[in-house]
């Protein structure tokens, strides 16, 4: 029985006190326990630390009470949590938040309805600037949406753009957003159809993976110690997720429970429901499933945790932060789609869940499955490494061909394919093929990636910075070209350096424009469009899908909601608008990113008996991702990608920390920035790259101006001292709000 307890204090910059344990609390309190406590004369949130046997504090002070009943963190919860924040550079306390659902956080109130505001029209870029004009804060609200389109809390949403009550109230009344009182339910997607439970016959490159699967897991209850992670490389359509599903039936039968982490629950239906015709039943194989749904209302969520905790259910399902589900007993973690860059938390603590799994799995001694068809370029080094087992599917476990994919260069096009939205004449002639047969088309459009590389729309020539060869950004108030990574400057050129043609700019074509274009050249086509726009309605996702699986559409046109795990037989054609967007956005992981999307893409065409045909319209037919991608060539694609980013010292040849400037004040910030970068600078030893304070691609969002630097080295461990010691030292204007982002995805 603990008498006394070391209590981390929540938002006190990981200040620890200690506490006795008053008499009617003592069979509760554990390592992990929420407690509330006073500090000074206030109350406080912590987390129990340590459990002491006695405490020479002199005057203890007992602590109040204890938030939730069966809220702790199992010890190796706590070793997670204490690597993480060593490797993320993020105070422990905000881990431990982050490791538990709200409402055990002890922050949010029973039961309570949240107020969920979204976006009630579209919004032109005239009018938002009027407004930012003359209502700022409406401004960065409704900016906030541009960015981050799906409903959000209300509370969230004005701590985000520092806003107030008022300004949501103008909007509300001026009918740019829409606040609802949501108690929201989540779980089940419901307008999708579940796919029957039949479990199918594995097929002969399925055999040999399951078998190593269950070998391992064999050998793990046998207790070898535990394997190094396995990385299941197969192509789209493989059938990974039936191996997903029988490595799971294996460590359950053996009275183990798992973890299934997908990329995003909503836009992941048919996995999802694949997961739970099989196992969430009351049958011999039933385990119970809890999805954790990131639209779960706070009370629905802590149900699901319960039943976790409980052993009710054995099986967790959900996104990112269901890494931290309170499995017992674990012995298998599955991350689908591991390449997915929504693994990736982009606030404190700014942790990649698929790195976490890992970690995980090796302290609790589970199996850890890494599964993609296009494996990120980190996790392929780590197979050639030695870190990582790779097992493979080379082929679609119903025996289908992969598709054709043919390349439609648009520098031949010219004119005329914009004149038309973005259609060329092969993509139109296919898309009437399809039409006069009864199949179905979906239509691509890579509207995400932010596109202010300089294209030559001649020659396809894109400027590069001579220092990173990351593609150059426009920032055109100040008529520059720069390179956000290493700071290199320089002149935007009058004509293409490559051609001479003076019609150097950049392009972009929006979702709505090829809508616009299809009705037109097809106008008896039903038509469905599915951008971040038009779907920010709850269900309306599910809804359309249902429909275009029942085939009451003709053409799906869409943004990235589309690439992922859909299967529907009907589709043989896919036409990609423009496959340059994301190629030229300032990152170095923008290869890599247009061979994932292509190639995902691509696998959604000729899933059932017809095969399919996939049209890459591009600028830079040339381009290694596309051509790569064409040939459904992932060795050579790693190939060539692996020597770039050796050659640039780019991850995953150097470890990477990005340290990000903001504020309202320009000239503040940018200050506070150079001296940021020259306190690096000068405390780096000669084995750390240290970039100049450069103004980030994305130079000002939410009414605050950004600014980067940038370290590199070799070793992470040595990146984590160095940020820990700088930024113990520093003392930042008011204003100015630094952040630590280790192993960055998003540079913007
Ligand atoms: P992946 O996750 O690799 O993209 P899926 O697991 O979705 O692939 O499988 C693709 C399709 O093949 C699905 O419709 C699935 O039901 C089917 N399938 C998987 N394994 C088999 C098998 N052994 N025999 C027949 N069909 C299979
Ligand atoms: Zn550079």
């Amino acid at each position: 029985m603990p008498s006394f307890v070391r209590i981390l204090i929540d938002r006190s910059e990981g200040r620890k006190l200690d506490y006795s344990v008053p008499e009617e609390l003592k069979g509760q309190i554990a390592i992990g326990s929420r407690v509330i406590v006073m500090v000074r004369n206030r109350r406080a949130l912590g987390t129990v630390l340590e459990v002491l046997e006695h405490s020479d504090v002199p005057g203890i002070r007992s602590l109040v009470s204890l938030v939730g009943e069966e809220t702790s963190l199992p010890p190796t919860m706590l070793r997670l949590a204490h690597w993480m924040a060593d490797y993320y550079c993020a105070p422990i306390a905000s881990v431990m938040r982050s490791m538990l659902p709200p409402m055990l956080r002890g922050e949010t109130i029973a039961g309570r309805k949240v107020r969920m505001v979204s976006l009630a029209r579209r919004i032109e870029p005239e009018e938002l600037q009027r407004i930012e004009k003359s209502a700022p804060k409406q401004g960065a609200i409704l900016k906030h949406f541009q960015m981050f389109p799906a409903p959000i809390a209300s509370q969230e949403l004005l701590n985000r753009c520092t806003a107030s009550e008022s300004s949501l109230k103008a909007l509300t009344v001026g009918g740019l957003v829409r606040v609802v009182l949501e108690r929201r339910t989540g779980g089940q997607c419901e307008s999708e159809e579940i796919l029957p439970g039949k479990i199918p016959k594995l097929n002969a490159d399925q055999q040999v993976v399951v078998g190593r699967l269950e070998q391992a897991l064999e050998d793990l209850a046998a207790g070898t110690p535990t394997p190094s992670p396995y990385l299941l490389h197969g192509v789209t359509g493989s059938g990974k997720t039936e191996v997903y599903l029988r490595a799971l039936a294996r460590a359950l039968e053996s009275g183990k429970s798992g973890l299934v982490l997908v990329p995003e629950i909503a836009l992941t239906p048919q996995t999802v429901e694949r997961f739970r015709s099989r196992f969430d039943h009351a049958g011999k194989a039933g385990a119970g499933v809890a999805v954790l749904h990131s639209h779960l209302s706070d009370a629905e969520r802590r149900e699901e945790w319960m039943r976790l905790q409980r052993g009710d259910a054995r099986i967790a399902i959900g996104a990112r932060s269901a890494v931290f589900a309170p499995l017992r007993n674990l012995g298998i973690i599955i991350v689908d789609e591991e390449h997915e860059n929504t693994y990736k938390q982009e606030e404190t603590p700014r942790y990649h869940a698929r790195d976490v799994a890992v970690m995980r799995g090796r302290i609790e001694g589970a199996l850890v499955i890494l599964g993609s068809a296009t494996p990120s370029v980190e996790s392929f080094q780590n197979v050639q490494c030695g870190k990582y087992t790779l097992l493979e599917l080379p082929r679609r476990a119903d025996g289908q061909l992969m598709p054709l994919i043919r390349v439609v260069d648009l520098r031949l096009q010219g004119k005329r394919a914009k004149s038309d939205g973005g259609l060329s004449a092969p993509l139109q002639m296919a898309m009437t093929k399809r039409l006069e047969a009864g199949q179905q088309t979906i239509l691509f459009l890579n509207r995400r990636g932010y596109s202010t590389a300089l294209l030559c729309e001649q020659c396809g020539h894109v400027c590069r910075c001579p220092n990173c060869s990351l593609s150059l950004t426009l920032h055109r108030a100040q008529n520059r070209l720069a390179c956000h990574l290493c700071g290199h400057g320089s002149q935007p050129p009058e004509r293409c350096p490559e051609c001479r043609d003076p019609g150097i700019q950049h392009s972009g074509i929006g979702t709505q424009r090829v809508e616009e274009t299809v009705r037109r050249l097809f106008p008896k086509a039903r038509l469905a469009r599915m951008d971040a726009d038009t779907m920010s309605r709850r269900g309306s996702y599910a809804e359309v899908l249902g429909k275009f699986r029942a085939r009451q559409i003709d053409i799906l046109l869409g943004t990235q909601m589309i690439a992922k795990g859909l299967d529907f037989p009907n589709v043989t054609l896919v036409g990609i608008i423009n496959a340059d967007i994301g190629l030229h956005s300032p990152d170095f992981r923008a290869g890599e990113r247009t061979f994932q999307l292509l190639t995902q893409v691509a696998g959604r065409a000729g899933r059932g008996d017809t095969e399919g045909e996939v049209i890459v319209q591009t600028f830079s037919p040339a381009s290694p991702s596309i051509q790569h991608a064409r040939h459904h060539d992932y060795a050579g694609f790693f190939e060539q990608e692996i020597s770039f980013r050796e050659a640039f010292r780019h991850p995953p040849f150097t470890r990477m920390v990005l340290v990000q400037i903001r504020g309202v004040s320009l000239e503040r910030t940018s200050r506070t920035a150079s001296l940021i970068a020259a306190v690096f600078h000068a405390k780096a030893s000669s084995s750390i790259e240290v970039s100049e304070a450069a103004a980030a691609p994305l130079e000002r969002a939410h009414g605050q101006y950004r600014f980067h630097v940038t370290l590199k080295a070799k070793s992470g461990v040595v990146l984590a001292r160095l940020v820990r010691e700088v930024t113990a030292e520093l003392n930042l204007p008011e204003d100015v709000i630094m952040t630590i982002d280790v192993d960055p995805y998003s540079l913007m």
